[in-house]
């Protein structure tokens, strides 16, 4: 039998050498496969994929291929909402939380710094990462393909920008995220929502000089930093998404093809 691909979007350039930039593959096969184990043999994870038809039909990932038949695969299109089940997502995530994986560990601190829930684990191995992923509900970010195409993971994200704000901007335009942010209120360490506190419990722990010209003041509950708006946040604000950013953006979304 023979199975055909056609993959969209900005698909063809995931897949691995020697397919790479390839929109449209055959493949000769005599063995049954799940639909998941087809595509991902090119090097695409499942979680890259936002919709799979075979023969013109909607199909899961369990889907199995026995005879010849033809496959179209596209994208994940932003807005992604991550709240409604799908036939290839049946279990929704409850909102924006994300498990943030080493090698993109920097996107994990400024989405911190945009207020979002955002996990990193350094040392854990990827066995333990992906079962995180399912039992914490988090979207995980990875630029690791063999992590993405564990089978239990259902949201994730093979991060494709190199800068940290760069990627920072590809996880909010795909979430459409914009109107979710909440600047510096959470720990930039260790990810703990932020409280206020009273200058006078914690005058004491302070410089001199931001003791002198500061008057407001958060605490983390879990690592015990103090926060307060000084002229690093400034800097920080900057990196974030801001409006002019936001109108390019919708540009770009109506310049993108239909999926048919
Ligand atoms: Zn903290």
């Amino acid at each position: 039998m023979t199975i055909t691909l056609r993959f969209h979007g900005d698909l063809p350039a995931l897949l691995r050498r020697p397919w790479r930039h390839h929109s449209l593959l055959r493949l000769p096969t005599s063995r049954t496969a799940s639909i998941k184990d087809v595509v991902e043999a090119f090097g695409l994870p499942h979680t890259e994929v936002g919709r799979l038809l075979v023969d013109q039909q909607e199909v899961p990932f369990d889907h199995l291929i026995s005879s010849s038949c033809q496959i179209k695969i596209w994208p994940i299109r932003p807005p992604w909402n991550i709240r409604e089940p799908s036939l290839l997502r049946p279990h929704p995530l409850p909102g924006p939380r994300f498990l943030v994986d080493i090698n993109v560990s920097k996107v994990g601190r400024l989405l911190r710094m945009a207020g979002f829930d955002a996990v990193t684990h350094p040392r854990w191995p990827d066995s333990k990462l992906a079962d995180c992923a399912v039992t914490e509900k988090r979207l995980l970010l990875t630029k690791d393909r063999a992590l993405l195409m564990r089978r239990q993971i259902e949201f994730g994200r093979l991060i494709r920008a190199i800068e940290p704000t760069t990627q920072l901007q590809e996880v909010i335009n795909l979430l459409a995220l914009h109107h979710q942010l909440h600047p510096l209120s959470r720990c930039l360490i260790c990810n703990s929502p932020l409280e206020p506190v009273a200058k006078k419990e914690i005058r004491h722990l302070l410089e001199p000089l931001t003791r002198k010209y500061y008057q407001e003041f958060s605490r983390c509950p879990g690592c015990g930093k103090i926060y307060w708006p000084g002229t690093h946040v400034a800097k920080m604000l900057a990196l974030l998404p801001g409006p002019e950013n936001r109108a390019e953006q919708e540009n770009e979304r109506t310049r993108m093809p239909n999926q048919e």
